[in-house]
């Protein structure tokens, strides 16, 4: 599936080159290798895209939803014919397992699934007789032009938040995918366009900066979804909120997970690695940081480290037999993840497992690096003070559950939180006391599914309703109420003439 071309813009039905723009490399993670070129365009092809979107938007908004469900129907046995291809995509330009990928791509499939039943979804409530005579209900309506703004780190699964749901919602899209992995969302497009979706109802922009400015300054806008980092996500949130736009906006993490010494040792390993080591620890409900709570460490840490330990790395872009984990994005992130590791070190960490020197010889210009496991870390070390978002898992100590919930929340994100344990009564008390919005009891990766809300406290989430499920689609919607009443009637007279 090399792909050596400039990724297009898909404007109004129609794709086309930005030839004109600066480009940037789109790269194979495992071999280190350019596949593509993506245009980093500004405000010219973001006018364009608006404009097609702004022209979809009335005969969109006017078509039924369970005419716009059919679409996903559509949708939904294209991309079930495309799954094998679509995850290889994904590996190839991000660089997680195939089984990731499958899993990355099986998500943002049933957000499709869920959106099918947006005639449900859509409906309103209604009191008869709220005064003599009077009757009041509400709909929802599609707010216009939306705009959905992506990570690398899920190429399908993360704009596969938004623009399923704000569609069915009657609105009309303008996608910028993140200029790392750009080929997925392209070939999802292609299938929309198959399944039947009307010209100008989606569209595709590339670019970085430049480009989301545009998006954030343009008046025909009406809302924007955004995942990435925190500063970032804090800056959209305050300049398009200022700008008059619905904005939500997910940040960073920095998830951690409470170790209790009653916790199951085989199925709290087996969790552990798949959680901090899972997409190579560039997840944002990874694993980062583990709280062992009196002797918890002495029981899991010994069979931890062996399990990480046995642990293969190697390149993920053929079917085939595959590593347990790939590559990281690019050499500048893998080498950002490495320098923390060796700061942490400086700063008194004690390695039990260290992916720094790993060597993949079927690929040795791929950006790899080897799971990590650090240990006796505390805060002001940069391993426990910062989102590293790589395969590195960092032990802290605690005496007591309050002490370790108290750790857990001392870091300002709020994105997930996890605890291990038999004890029902220390599930509770963690779940009602820790600071995230998105909790786990002896589930690795409490990532809620298409049917309920994504998303964290704090630093990791700016803005009000969160991304999928009801919150979903009231963020893509705004409410009318209506009070009705007919004069005459509650009168005596039912038909007077
Ligand atoms: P990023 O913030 O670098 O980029 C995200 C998007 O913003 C990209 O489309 C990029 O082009 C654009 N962008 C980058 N810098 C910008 C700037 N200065 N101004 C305007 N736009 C800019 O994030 P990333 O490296 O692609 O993704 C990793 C981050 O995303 C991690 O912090 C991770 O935790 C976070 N994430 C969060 C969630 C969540 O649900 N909270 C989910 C996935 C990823």
């Amino acid at each position: 599936m090399k792909d050596n071309t400039l990724c297009r813009l898909y404007i109004g039905g129609k794709w086309r080159e930005a030839a004109e723009k600066p480009t940037v490399s789109v790269f194979n993670p495992s071999r280190g290798e350019d596949i593509a070129r993506v245009p980093m365009c500004g405000a010219r092809e973001v006018g364009e895209a608006v404009a097609a979107a702004t022209a979809a938007f009335p005969a969109w908004r006017d078509t039924p939803p369970s005419e716009r469900a059919q679409v996903y129907y559509r949708l939904k046995l294209l991309l079930e014919e495309a799954f094998d291809d679509l995850s290889l995509g994904i590996s190839i330009e991000h660089g997680k397992t195939l089984s990731e990928s499958r899993g990355d791509l099986r998500r943002g499939i049933e957000v499709v699934e869920f959106a099918c039943g947006i005639p449900s979804l859509l409906m309103g409530e209604s009191l008869e007789n709220i005064a003599r005579g009077i009757d009041c209900h509400t709909d929802r309506h599609p707010l216009g032009v939306v705009a959905g703004i992506c990570p690398f780190n899920f190429p399908a699964l993360v704009p596969m938040w938004m623009w399923p749901i704000a569609i069915a919602c009657g609105n009309t899209f303008v996608l910028k995918p993140s200029e790392k992995v750009p080929l997925t969302m392209q070939r999802i497009a292609v299938l929309l366009e198959k399944a039947g979706l009307p010209a100008g109802v989606m569209n595709i922009v590339h670019g970085g900066r430049e480009c989301v400015e545009a998006i954030l300054s343009h008046p025909d806008v009406a809302a924007i979804s955004f995942v990435g980092s925190t500063p970032v996500a804090r800056e959209i949130y305050r300049v398009g909120t200022a700008n008059g736009k619905r904005v939500q906006s997910a940040g960073g993490a920095k998830n951690f997970v409470i170790l209790m010494p009653d916790a199951d040792v085989g199925r709290t390993v087996g969790a552990l690695k798949d959680s901090a080591f899972g997409c190579a620890g560039e997840r944002c409900m990874a694993a980062s940081a583990v709280v062992a709570v009196g002797e918890a460490s002495e029981r899991v840490l010994p069979a931890l480290v062996e399990c990480v330990n046995a642990m293969k790395v190697g390149p993920t872009d053929q079917a085939g037999t595959q590593p347990d984990m790939g590559p990281l994005i690019s050499s500048e992130h893998r080498d950002r993840v490495a320098g923390l590791i060796d700061a942490g070190e400086r700063g008194g960490a004690r390695i039990l497992a260290d992916g720094r020197n790993v060597r993949v010889g079927a690929a040795p210009n791929g950006y790899y690096l080897g799971p990590t496991l650090v240990d006796r870390l505390d805060y002001g070390n940069p391993l426990v003070d910062t989102e590293v978002f790589g395969p590195v898992l960092s032990v802290l100590r605690a005496k007591t559950l309050g002490e370790a919930i108290a750790l857990a929340n001392r870091q300002p994100f709020g994105n997930g939180a996890c605890i291990f344990t038999g004890s029902g009564k220390a599930a509770r008390e963690f779940r009602r006391q820790v600071g995230a919005g998105m909790v786990g009891i002896n589930v690795g990766v409490p990532a809620p599914l298409a049917y309920f809300p994504f998303a964290g406290w704090n630093d990791s989430f700016f803005g009000d309703l969160h991304m999928q499920g009801k919150e979903g689609v009231a963020f893509y919607t705004k409410c009318k109420t209506t009070t009705t009443r007919w004069f005459g009637l509650g009168e005596g007279e039912i038909w007077a003439k």
